[in-house]
């Protein structure tokens, strides 16, 4: 991890004290090129010993005093009773054939645990399979003076419960794996007035890797096998899908999941989540809780003032969207529904307790739903007269446009549930909406400003291009829900939507709904560990 300190103090923060990992071609290449040196092939022998041109790989070293561990390559005969620590990379050197600063601390540290070990140690090499070139670092004293202050620097930073800043314009974000989580360029833009802020270069992929896989299928058992997630029913396999495309496994009434499978699952941070037949989101497994613990400290401490403020961006960015909704789909006259979900949104930013904001949120859905059918169009199959008279409804949702808007959000709480917790959060203690045992609080909080722009876009996409009919509900004890067609059509016509890409509105550059949304969680994270000082919700234009 020094090396990681050397390259940026910020990755190394992130990485060891906050343990958040990302992978990337760069460190898949590197993966691939210890696979050699990491099988280990050999002792270090007694320093008495003659080494004889013996080599050993992959050797763990540690010392409790210095408060080092590594793990050595290679360790080879230096001839004259000394050894030469040899680290594998998979790049190049730099442009003066030396070895690049970070690569080099993490060479010192090799040969400084050697040394206190008893060996002899006058020089590290480094070999760059690129360029397959070896390189050769000089060990001493001033070497060891070198990493010795370098460790104590690091020391210090890793017991800062806040990452250093993120570094400025620098061209080592671009190839850091970490920059979809650490956000220098968009972290800063936050901090600069609106207009002043220019378009970003976007330095990480526009979408997230994986996809979920949904089981709707009723008897289906799923289990794991040679890395491939698969689906059966009476013993005929369904589906297969590789591990490595998996995001998450999300399952429906009666359907079982092997423990073995779910133990392979958790070990590779794929969550299980569990919803009833009808689409109740009931439960979900996920491997250790996140490492983040100062992020949750901070979540528990924010205090009332700082929650408020919060939840009132939240909610006025919600029926901020919710007006930009109507605006672009509704086919009759608005009337002075738009004026006054402005004015409401305003309300909201100024609201003086979680009570009146509570208010001006209830007032601005009324308005809103009472105008959601004006959206539904000619191509629309369900007839939603109904929604008309009952308004929205919950528990259950009396017809089939409620019934649509459920398992939408369903779907949306699932999803920022498990981003929340990914990061850091605890998903069950929110800002806006009270802790009540097993509600995701806090994903309900995120899920606000995202209701119109994500949920509610995917109920007008199925209704209005007939991806749902009649056929797709089922009513029953005054409720209705979907059949299992219907949640079908949802969950493609959702996935779908979290793939589309949208030009993001704070930052300028193009991304998918489903990286809009981690970027959004990990704002409020920033916000939580004061790297920020206030909260900026996702609002379209
Ligand atoms: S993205 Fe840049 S600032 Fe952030 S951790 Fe990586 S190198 Fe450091």
């Amino acid at each position: 991890m020094l090396n990681e300190f050397v390259y940026c103090p910020r990755l190394f923060h992130l990485e060891w004290v906050q343990q958040q990992f990302a992978t990337s071609d760069d460190v898949e290449e590197g993966l691939y090129l210890h696979r050699v040196v990491d099988r280990e092939t050999g002792d270090l022998p007694d320093k008495s010993e003659a080494w004889d041109g013996r080599v050993a790989r992959s050797v763990s070293l540690s010392s409790p005093r210095l408060g080092l561990a590594t793990r050595l390559d290679l360790v080879e005969d230096g001839g004259d009773g000394t050894v030469v620590p040899v680290d594998y990379k998979k790049g190049h050197p730099n442009r003066d054939g030396r070895a690049w600063s970070s690569d080099r601390m993490q060479s010192l540290v090799q040969a400084l645990l050697l040394r206190e070990e008893g060996y002899a140690v006058e020089r590290a090499e480094i070999w760059y399979a690129e360029t397959r070139q070896r390189v050769h670092i000089a060990v001493d004293d001033a070497a060891m003076q070198e990493i010795t202050d370098t460790v104590a620097r690091a020391w210090r930073v890793a017991s800062d419960p806040v990452a250093p800043p993120p570094l400025r314009d620098s061209p080592k974000c671009a190839r850091c794996s970490l920059v979809g989580i650490c956000l220098p360029d968009e972290l800063e833009a936050l901090k600069t007035p609106p207009r002043q802020r220019r378009p970003l270069k976007r330095l990480m992929a526009p979408v997230l890797e994986g996809r979920p896989v949904y089981v709707t299928l009723q008897g289906a058992t799923v289990g794991v096998r040679s890395d491939r997630l698969e689906v059966r029913s009476s013993g005929e396999l369904q589906a297969s899908y590789r591990l490595i495309d998996v995001s998450q496994v999300c399952v429906f009434g009666n359907v079982t999941v092997s423990a073995q499978g779910v133990r392979a699952l958790l070990s590779r941070d794929i969550p299980v989540l569990w919803f009833s037949y009808g689409g109740w989101f009931s439960g979900m497994a996920e491997g250790l809780p996140g490492k983040n613990v100062d992020l949750r400290i901070a979540q528990f401490r924010a205090s009332e003032e700082q929650q408020l403020e919060i939840a009132r961006r939240m909610i006025s960015g919600k029926i901020r969207n919710s007006r930009t909704m109507l605006r672009r789909n509704a086919r009759a006259e608005l009337g002075r529904v738009g004026d006054q979900l402005k004015e409401l949104a305003i309300q909201a930013r100024q609201a003086d307790s979680p009570q009146q904001l509570l208010g001006i949120e209830g007032t601005a859905a009324r308005l809103y739903f009472a105008s959601f059918p004006a959206m539904v169009g000619k191509g629309s199959r369900v007839d939603v007269s109904d929604f008309q008279e009952n308004g929205r409804t919950r528990r259950p949702p009396k017809d089939p446009l409620n019934a649509l808007l459920s398992f939408c959000y369903t779907l949306l709480v699932k999803d920022l549930t498990v981003t929340l917790s990914g990061i850091g959060f605890d998903p069950y203690y929110g800002m806006f909406h009270r802790p009540r045992f097993g509600r995701p609080a806090l994903a309900l909080d995120l899920a606000e400003e995202f209701r119109p722009l994500i949920a509610e876009s995917v109920v007008l996409q199925v209704l209005n291009n007939g991806e749902v009919g009649p056929r797709d509900f089922r009513s029953r004890a005054g409720g209705c829900m979907l059949e299992t067609s219907g949640r079908k059509a949802v969950l493609r016509a959702y996935e779908r939507r979290l793939d589309q890409e949208i030009t993001h509105p704070q930052f300028g550059y193009k991304a998918s709904y489903r990286r809009v949304m981690d970027i959004q969680a990990r704002v409020l994270g920033a916000v939580m560990l004061g790297e920020l000082d206030e909260y900026t919700a996702m609002v379209t234009r």
